[in-house]
């Protein structure tokens, strides 16, 4: 094993490679306070990549309802079952993680779920977290909540399922840090199903392979976004890249959000991966359940969020989630109007930040039609 440094959980930590980071590292923020649950996200990838024979059960974008939903089932359960949930320190975590945990002889602590598992994609949807009583869904607030987590694999820094495989058959990009599964060489032991905590690499039981989600290399190669990002109904998805917290640029998107406002965070940090997709966390959940899932910056981040209206940059970067399907590497704001560049400052989109509003006359004489959307 070799000590490497995690961010995520402000120390170094144990990893079966040494520290090797891309020269860019693709990452994504998804706002989950927009997200509908309509699975368009879904599809998109189903149509796009896993329509095939064999793929039948494999989601690699999936959405489930928290606190029910899962995906696998139990997926997330299991695994902070087997940490003892995991104390933090401030922003260090003092636990163990999938790494440091892993019994003698094994590279990671996992389990591979069965095809029951598999099963019930949609279990938990829309519950909510208890009985509301009749009419009291109706005036805010009511005590029980639910919220969509929009998943696809994270590409790790530090990937479970590539230290997992024991013949070399999954690798990440160093162009842009994209983890891959080289069909050619995998010989289907299923290490990695066992050793992704998140449960985003699939067997494919025809080809007698791993298959996984690849962030639509061939769009990113050409400068755009991923399907499910640009298909996405709710708005809520932003790809791009990601720095070190100590090379952090404000004029980078993914960094201004997640190191220099702070107000994404990781998906279950304490497993020890570096997952680079990050979520605004829902301002109605109660914080306890949020710290588990995405750490100790959950309160902080919510503040954040909920003053954005106070804050135009980052109201105003919130408005180019959704905008353009080209991956926007640089934002600035003038007045109240948002610019997405490329690295040279050629303009990629153009956003207001208000929608203009006008309102037609009840009458249209040019038309001699009355306007049924007015009074
Ligand atoms: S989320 Fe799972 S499949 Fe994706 S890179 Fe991380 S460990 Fe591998
Ligand atoms: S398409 Fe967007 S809004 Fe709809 S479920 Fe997926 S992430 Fe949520």
């Amino acid at each position: 094993m070799a000590r490497v440094h995690n961010w995520q959980i402000g120390r170094e930590m144990s990893y079966w490679y040494p520290e090797s980071r891309p020269q860019k590292q693709f990452a994504a923020v998804f706002d989950i306070n927009k997200c509908i649950g309509c699975q368009t996200c879904t599809l998109a990838c189903k149509t796009t990549w896993t329509s095939g024979k064999g793929q039948e059960y494999m989601l690699w974008n999936n959405v489930e309802s928290k606190p029910y939903g899962c995906y696998p089932l139990a997926w997330d359960l299991k695994l902070l079952e087997m940490l003892n949930g995991g104390k933090w320190n401030g922003k260090a975590y003092e636990g163990q993680t999938i790494f440091e945990s892993a019994p003698a002889g094994e590279r990671v602590s996992g389990w591979r779920p069965d095809d029951h598992d598999y099963a019930y994609p949609n279990v938990g949807e829309d519950d909510c977290t208890g009985q509301v009583d009749k009419g009291a869904s109706l005036s805010l607030p009511h005590m029980h909540w639910f919220f969509y987590l929009a998943r696809i694999c994270n590409h790790c820094t530090y990937p479970a399922c590539l230290a997992s495989c024991p013949r070399g058959s999954i690798y990440k990009r160093p162009e842009d840090g994209i983890v891959l599964v080289d069909q050619g060489r995998c010989r289907g032991y299923q290490e990695c199903v066992r050793g992704c905590p998140y449960k985003k690499v699939f067997y494919n039981p025809l080809t007698g392979t791993s298959e996984k989600c690849i962030a639509c290399f061939p769009k990113i190669e050409q400068g755009l976004q991923p399907q499910c990002f640009v298909n996405c109904i709710g708005k809520i998805r932003l790809a791009g890249w990601i720095s070190k917290p100590d090379r952090a640029r404000a004029e980078n998107p993914i960094d201004y959000l997640v190191h220099i406002k702070k107000v994404a965070l990781p998906l279950f940090p304490q497993f020890g991966l570096e997952p680079n997709v990050y979520y605004i966390p829902p301002v109605h959940v109660p914080p306890p359940f949020l710290r588990q899932m995405f750490g100790p910056g959950v309160d902080e981040a919510i503040q954040t969020y909920k003053n954005a209206p106070n804050d135009p940059d980052l109201s105003g970067l919130l408005c180019l989630f959704g905008s353009t399907e080209m991956v926007v590497p640089r934002w600035r704001r003038q007045g109240e109007t948002v610019f997405g560049t490329d690295d040279k400052g050629t303009e990629l989109v153009k956003i207001p930040m208000k929608e203009p509003v006008y309102v037609r006359a009840g009458y249209d004489k040019l038309y001699q039609i009355a306007r049924t959307n007015c009074p």
